[in-house]
């Protein structure tokens, strides 16, 4: 049994089993290391302090005291740049090394820039951190124009924020819709509208070849492949993470895009584990490899791990991600795998309301549903239950579909 634990990342992840290791082994000495220079807080809200709708306080889940009134050291603006798993030991930026008997690597992705000239000129910006959100927030302030790029669920965090802000958007779409890899035209349509009534227009087939600076290198307009010129004071960028892997690159930790850890959230190093968004982790629900990105499975993820790392073995993750958006004035949910699957069914079942699952050999992966979320705990039911539904696919869209509505034979 462990008795000292080294958390490299203070997000929910890492947040989380550090509550729950402090409750199972109440004599464990705990470590928090973050390169953030605050501790953990929740990133969901940063878009609404962003949107000027929220102030900084009720952002902040665990202020500094929590750490202290829970015997927990917390290493703030600490960057961890080795892991030694052959002397079980980290080493931080400062040339400190930390020993552990058990280590969760809980570090999460870092959005990525477009591979464009003038990709990192001022008023051009990623969305990741508070602090990130603090110079969107200003700098959106000052603005009148502006451009977002990335057509996905933090891309739109953009989009909302710009129309908050009263700031004329253009948001660049690669293809003919937004998120074209879970809705399809008219799913995504409901959106584009939602946007248009922000002040946001959707350009679709479009994207960035590069950016146009002023003398003091500030964004002043982007350049689409077709080569419309879009004026810009202000840019957003999301189109997507890369995963924090490198510091474990001359290690034996396994990684892929992330780390891969299997459903107790350990690694191929027994006494190393790893939480959250920067997992590849075998999907009991899925059946097959999988990454998640969602504030909720992350928490999950974090004290699932704790549990293991005291007793490994104890307790598997198992469970169905969700993600919504809360920025229009009806209700978006995306769960499970919108984006896999070799089959799909969808339905408009009211207006303004639709709905699309995913299957994948007969069943339920994942799903988006706009409008109405009330199917919502049927499908998570049905993807648990791994329910084939072949030949019943249609039912799913029925307004008020129950799970009961299925024949019975189907269950596994
Ligand atoms: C603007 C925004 C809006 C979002 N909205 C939603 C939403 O509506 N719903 C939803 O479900 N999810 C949402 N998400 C996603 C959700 O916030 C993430 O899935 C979740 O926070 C991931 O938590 P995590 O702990 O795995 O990683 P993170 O929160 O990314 O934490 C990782 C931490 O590790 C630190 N770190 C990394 N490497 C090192 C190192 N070498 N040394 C020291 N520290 C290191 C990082 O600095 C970071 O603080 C949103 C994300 C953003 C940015």
């Amino acid at each position: 049994m462990s008795d000292s634990y080294v958390i490299v990342g203070d997000g929910i992840a890492g947040a989380s089993a550090a509550e729950t290791l402090r409750e199972e082994a109440p004599d464990a000495e705990i470590t928090v290391i973050t390169e953030e220079g605050e501790s953990l807080y929740n990133r969901i809200l940063i878009k609404e302090f962003a949107k000027g709708k929220l102030p900084e306080a009720p952002i902040s889940i665990h202020d500094e005291s929590w750490y202290d009134d829970h015997d927990v050291d917390l290493r703030l603006n600490t960057l961890v740049v080795d892991v030694d798993v052959e002397n079980d030991a980290i080493r931080t930026h400062e040339g400190e090394t930390i020993e552990y008997d058990s280590l969760l690597l809980a570090i999460g992705g870092t959005p990525q820039q477009l591979p464009v000239g003038n990709a990192d000129a001022e008023g051009i910006h990623h969305f990741w951190t508070f602090q990130d959100a603090r110079k969107i927030k200003e700098s959106v302030e000052d603005a009148d124009r502006g451009v977002i790029v990335g057509a996905g669920l933090l891309g739109i965090d953009f989009a909302a924020i710009c129309g908050a802000q009263d700031v004329e958007a253009k948001y660049l779409m690669r293809g003919d819709s937004w998120w074209r890899y879970a809705l399809s035209n008219e799913g995504a349509e409901i959106m584009h509208e939602a946007m248009r009534e922000r002040g946001v227009e959707p350009v679709f087939d479009s994207g960035v070849d590069h950016f146009e600076v002023d003398d003091d290198g500030h964004v002043v307009a982007a350049v689409d492949p077709n080569g419309e010129r879009y004026e810009c004071d202000f840019a957003g960028v999301a189109i997507g993470l890369d995963f924090n892997t490198e510091i474990l690159e001359d290690t034996p930790i396994e990684t892929d895009d992330g780390v891969i850890v299997d459903e107790y959230m350990r690694t191929n190093v027994d006494n190393v584990f790893a939480a959250g968004d920067i997992t590849e982790f075998h999907d009991t629900v899925l059946g097959e490899r999988a990454q998640n990105g969602a504030w909720g499975s992350a928490k999950e993820q974090g004290t699932i791990a704790a549990h293991n790392m005291i007793d490994h073995g104890s307790e598997p993750f198992k469970w169905v991600s969700s993600y919504s958006i809360t920025h229009f004035d009806f209700p978006f949910l995306s769960f499970g795998h919108p984006t896999l699957g070799d089959d799909s069914v969808e339905a408009t079942t009211d207006e303004g309301e639709w709905r699309r699952v995913a299957l994948k050999d007969g069943r339920v992966v994942g799903g988006v549903l706009i409008g109405d979320l009330s199917p919502q705990s049927a499908f998570k039911q049905l993807m648990r239950e791994k329910r084939d539904v072949s030949g019943q696919k249609e039912l799913l869209m029925e307004p008020g579909f129950a799970v009961d509505d299925l024949a019975a034979s189907t269950e596994h």
